[in-house]
């Protein structure tokens, strides 16, 4: 059975051809039988199970291992920072802290950061960061009529946020549970719910900057069974979005295991919205440059220097560097290592494995295999533990036995 749900050899070879209709064709005649049709698919206490479509197994090898990143997640117990101070005689809005949430939030935050300013004439603005949180505040204030600079050290593609996995996970490592007052989850719920929005009008465009794509969540154990999780070790953190914006959650559906293609006994399909990182972030910087925007690079001591800027409000986007800037302890660094693999368009899904540290999203730019270690939480070492990426692939190796 599970062979038989993974598409053939023939229907790989097909999928690497571009004519649709072939694909089409020939993916039909090497799936056979397709997946268990709904009406015959098991149930279980009265549920039926959601049958699984032909699926394209992954080459899960360490040779096809194009890079391996580690980035660090601007993690705040308290939830990022936007707020306004100060400092001499600039007003300097903060929109930084924004955990593994950044790219997922970055619409919403933006715009929140905005209103910290709309009471001041000001038409020009100075962004300090060019990063997911600073690039996309610069575009919707460029869209609200804001000439604006960036001023920053490094910028797409030499930054932290280019290396993150790419996925809708705007609950993740947001805040702790501590801190999940009722004005933050109403402030949160509003930056997601914006976010979102924004998203949905960014789908089907060239480069497919995003998509929204099947996951499937395996388990070895039933899933009302607790297992030790990636982020064991770590604050408690809230859960926020089946909470407060169920509208934009997807619900995971069981999949009997006589009706999925993975040699585990307990799945679950639920669907996602994927930020391919490359395209995605080219599409932001042409935008913003062609809105006349303009990028200086830029390393700032201290905020003392904001001084020499020339303009009067200055947007503070520097994600995990406001630590060292401006000595902010608040922020706690929490290590992150992604690897890519080489491209394989015709695997259009994603898996998360419950219990065995591994997470991989389907970028255009690359099959993304996550690998959490066990002492992430404020660790800001930036060298690659490759062991880490190999055993990672290893395990993702062994739901694909028909490669091995
Ligand atoms: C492994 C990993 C996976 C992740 N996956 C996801 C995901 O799937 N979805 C999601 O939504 N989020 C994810 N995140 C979180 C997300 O990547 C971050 O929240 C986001 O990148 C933060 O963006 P930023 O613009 O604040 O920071 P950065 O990308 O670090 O940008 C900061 C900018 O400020 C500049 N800067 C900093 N200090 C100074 C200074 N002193 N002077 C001048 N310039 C300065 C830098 O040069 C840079 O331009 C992930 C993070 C990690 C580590």
């Amino acid at each position: 059975m599970h062979r038989r749900q993974f598409l053939g050899r023939a229907g790989i070879a097909a999928a690497a051809l571009s004519s649709p209709s072939l694909l089409a064709a020939s993916a039909a005649r090497a799936a056979t039988p397709a997946a268990v049709p709904a009406s015959t698919a098991p149930a279980l206490g009265g549920q039926a199970f959601a049958p699984t479509p032909p699926l394209v197994p992954i080459k899960a090898a360490s040779d096809r291992i194009v890079a391996i990143s580690v980035c660090t997640r601007p993690f705040r117990a308290q939830g990022p920072r936007t707020e306004r101070e100060q400092i001499g005689r600039k007003t300097v809005v903060h929109n930084y802290g924004h955990g593994g949430s950044g790219w997922s939030l970055s619409w919403g935050t933006a715009e929140h950061a905005l209103r910290l300013i709309q009471d001041m004439d000001e038409r020009e603005l100075a962004i300090i960061g060019c990063g997911a949180i600073g690039l996309t505040t610069a575009l919707v204030a460029q869209r609200a009529g804001y000439r604006v600079r960036i001023y920053a050290a490094e910028r797409m593609p030499d930054v932290r946020s280019f290396l993150a996995t790419g996925a809708w996970t705007p609950e993740s490592r947001i805040c702790s549970a501590e801190h999940a007052t009722p004005e933050f989850e109403r402030r949160w719920a509003d930056m997601a719910r914006i976010s979102h929005r924004r998203y949905q009008t960014m789908l089907g465009l060239p480069g497919d900057p995003i998509e929204w794509r099947d996951q499937y969540v395996l388990s070895d154990v039933p899933f009302d069974q607790p297992m030790p999780g990636a982020e064991s070790g770590e604050p408690e953190y809230p859960v926020l979005e089946s909470r407060l914006t169920p509208e934009l959650h997807h619900r995971s559906q069981p999949i009997a295991q006589s009706a999925h293609p993975f040699p585990v006994p307990y799945a679950k399909r639920t669907t996602n919205m994927v930020f391919n990182i490359s395209s995605y972030s080219r599409m932001l910087m042409d935008e913003y440059l062609q809105l006349g925007g303009e990028v200086h690079t830029r390393h700032f001591e201290s905020p003392r220097q904001f001084a020499d800027l020339r303009e009067k409000i200055i947007l503070n986007c520097t994600g995990y560097g406001a630590r060292a800037l401006l000595g902010d302890d608040s922020i706690v660094p929490v290590r992150g290592q992604t690897a890519r693999l080489i491209p394989q368009p015709e695997v259009n899904y994603g898996l998360y494995w419950r219990g065995h540290n591994l997470s991989v999203v389907p970028r255009r730019d690359g099959i993304l295999v996550q690998a959490q270690g066990e002492h992430d939480f404020g660790d800001d070492s930036t060298a690659p533990n490759a062991q880490l990426t190999y055993d990672a692939i290893a395990q993702l190796a062994k739901l694909f036995p028909a490669l091995g």
